[in-house]
């Protein structure tokens, strides 16, 4: 069967010229819908392995592309998917020790590990940062209550105001981030004769442009006001990895709850979020016990108690991937594949910035490059990308800033080449060319 998988991976990713598949939503889904026939038949098809591995991969946006670059959708270690594969086989879930004991052993010594590496205590596994987010809120609602107010940075991630609807926090304060970072002026303005308790949220690498938020001079206004402090480096996370890149995230160790990604800088397979804890009686929020899962009797025999260490019940061991990539690349392995897409990115960044055609919108800062075609108009901006995307010839996203629409590269692949590169930025004109050709209205 792996034999079949592998042959169809193979098969369908030729049938598809490019990062993704051409004809847009309607052709995708009617190629999808022929190839698969009746879903749930009278009876069984033994070649639909074959079959729906074939379309799914004809029919995927490829990460491992090179001019697949529009989101923090990272190519994953063929490693890690091995060892994912081991999980799929072996199925353990961590609700209780007598379905995952290594599992369970395994997961407490990669949490702690990583944990101390972002100048944490210990880290609960997630499905990824809006998880991490969300417990974030919920740990510092239990730890100072109900009327914990969340004052995070216009650049903050949509997850967090979300997060604090769904706990019935109240209406977060947004502070102005203009320079695309949380100013602590402005920051201290808004905490200053704000009612606590508050809990502040920065960010290390926004989605939209990889910027960091200044995190010494943050904490400090949070230890001033005696608020709390969550930092979102869901993005920026990996670059703890990088002997060149990690003096960036000075300072995250001030925080009480940090929100790592490995889905992300860290080149694993969905998912593999974390929430890093300073203060692990912060978790005693999270105890609950079911009988059948944690009786008192069997902790206090020396089961391991799990329940209280996520809001799910079966949970999958998104750790086994995460320990075989530590293990397998070392630090220096990972630190290296993060100073190849920051390189990537800054290689990017001179290209857009020597094309007479082209905008760059700033110098990047970990992986992201924002850049528009001189002169082009919004409408036309979001016409380039839609035409690339249609065509399945290459993955850019976007992203408004400064009032104007921008293409966004986020490069993540650490395999791109400099051809790659200037293959993305050629389509990107070409794209244009056509549009202005055919007369796209203004
Ligand atoms: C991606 C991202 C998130 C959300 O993470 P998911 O894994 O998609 O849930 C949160 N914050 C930041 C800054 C991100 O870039």
């Amino acid at each position: 069967m792996l034999g079949t998988v592998l042959d169809a991976l193979d098969t369908g990713a030729r049938a598809r010229s490019g990062p993704l598949p051409a004809g847009g939503p309607d052709g995708v889904a009617r190629r999808l819908r022929e190839a698969v026939g009746e879903i749930l038949p009278e009876q069984g098809d033994p070649h639909a392995l074959h079959t729906l591995v074939r379309a799914f991969a004809e029919g995927a946006a490829d990460p491992a592309h090179p001019l697949c670059a529009a989101h923090l959708h990272c190519p994953p270690l063929a490693v890690a998917t091995a060892a994912d594969l081991a999980v799929s086989a072996l199925n353990p879930s961590l609700d209780s020790w007598d379905q995952a004991p290594a599992a369970t052993a395994l997961e407490s010594i990669v949490t702690r590990a990583l944990a101390r590496h972002a100048g944490a205590t210990d880290a609960l596994v997630t499905t990824g940062g809006t998880e991490s987010n969300q417990l974030a809120l919920l740990l510092a609602r239990e730890r100072h209550g109900g009327s914990v107010r969340l004052v995070h940075g216009a650049n903050a991630h949509h997850s967090l105001p979300r997060a604090a609807w769904l706990l019935g926090l109240p209406e977060p304060v947004v502070v102005p981030a203009p320079g695309g970072t949380l100013d602590p002026d402005a920051l201290d303005e808004a905490l200053t004769g704000l009612p606590g308790p508050l809990l502040v949220a920065a960010t290390a690498g926004t989605t939209d442009t990889g910027r960091i938020d200044p995190l010494p001079e943050i904490a400090a206004r949070c230890a001033a006001h005696d608020a709390r402090l969550h930092v979102d480096a869901a993005y920026g996370g990996g670059l703890l990895f990088s002997d060149r890149h990690r003096t960036r995230l000075t300072g995250l160790d001030a925080a009480d709850t940090v929100t790592l990604d490995l889905h992300k800088l860290g080149w694993q397979p969905v998912a593999a979020g974390l929430l890093a804890v300073r203060d692990t009686r912060d978790l005693a929020a999270l105890r609950q016990h079911a009988d059948y899962l944690n009786a008192p009797d069997d902790t206090e025999a020396g089961l391991p108690d799990l329940l209280g260490r996520s809001l799910r019940t079966t949970r999958r061991p998104d750790v086994l991937k995460v320990a075989v990539t530590l293990k397998t690349l070392g630090r220096s392995g990972l630190g290296a594949l993060v100073d190849q897409v920051c390189d990537h990115a800054r290689q990017f960044a001179a290209l857009v910035d020597g094309h007479p055609d082209f905008e760059l919108h700033a110098p990047p800062v970990i992986s992201t490059v924002l850049f528009r075609p001189t002169g082009a108009t919004d409408t036309t901006v979001a016409a380039v990308r839609r035409a690339l995307l249609t065509d399945g010839s290459a993955v850019l996203g976007r992203a408004r800033l400064d009032g104007r629409l921008w293409l966004k590269a986020t490069l993540l692949n650490p395999a791109t080449g400099p051809d790659d590169l200037a293959a993305l930025l050629h389509l990107a004109a070409a794209s244009r060319a056509t549009l202005v050709e055919g007369h796209t209205p203004r």
